[in-house]
């Protein structure tokens, strides 16, 4: 994919009634402090378009970045942060969960996880809802260059048996350092819009 023009197009609050873009939307989720900002902003080559957390768990919205006026990739707010209370915990969730069910134009949810650590119950939730909302998920397995070569294939199957993913779901290593895996989640991405 070619970049050639990014610009911030919505940002949706717990009370926001979510747009209809009417154009193909890329979902990203992901446990707080995964590496999700970084990933969008690789993707769409800034440095710091996509928030980053500075104040994880702070600023929790639903930011709709707009692609070459073409498709959104849309950064949904960051689960698992330990140090907000459950009510708040809970709107996020019910934030996530109205997303996935009213966009109109949702054709993937890529759910992050750190590569170097086993899927937390959080993470198999969000991906049992993705796939129980009818979605494909992708898996990305973010800090790729955080582990040594020779450990890459074993943490993969880790995160593929802790999530308990089918054999058809793809996951994708990613390095926001080293941009490894970028280009492969930008064939996805155009497949599926
Ligand atoms: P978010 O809360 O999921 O949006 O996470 P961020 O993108 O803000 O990243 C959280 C922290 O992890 C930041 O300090 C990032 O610099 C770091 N980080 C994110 N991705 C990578 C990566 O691929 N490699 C390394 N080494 N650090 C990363």
């Amino acid at each position: 994919m070619i970049i050639k023009q990014v610009s911030l197009g919505f940002v949706c609050g717990i009370t926001s009634t979510l747009p209809d873009t009417g154009q193909p939307e890329i979902a990203f989720a992901g446990k707080s402090n995964v590496g999700k900002s970084s990933l969008i902003n690789a993707l769409m080559n800034r440095k710091a378009l996509a928030r980053t957390s500075g104040q994880p768990g702070k600023t929790q919205t639903i930011n709709y970045y707009h692609v070459n006026e073409e498709m959104y990739l849309v950064d949904l707010p960051g689960y698992g942060y330990a140090k907000v209370s459950e009510s708040v915990k809970e709107k996020w969730g019910n934030m996530i969960e109205s997303y996935l069910h009213s966009s109109q134009t949702l054709k993937a949810v890529f759910l992050l996880i750190d590569i170097r650590h086993d899927p937390s119950a959080n993470d198999k939730t969000m991906y049992d809802w993705i796939s129980y909302q009818g979605y494909q998920p992708v898996i990305i397995a973010t800090k790729l260059d955080k582990i040594k070569r020779s450990q890459i294939q074993k943490q993969v199957k880790r995160i593929r048996e802790g999530l308990d993913v089918a054999e058809k779901t793809p996951i994708i290593p990613f390095s926001a350092q080293t941009k490894q895996g970028r280009d492969e989640i930008w064939d996805l991405i155009e497949e599926f819009c």
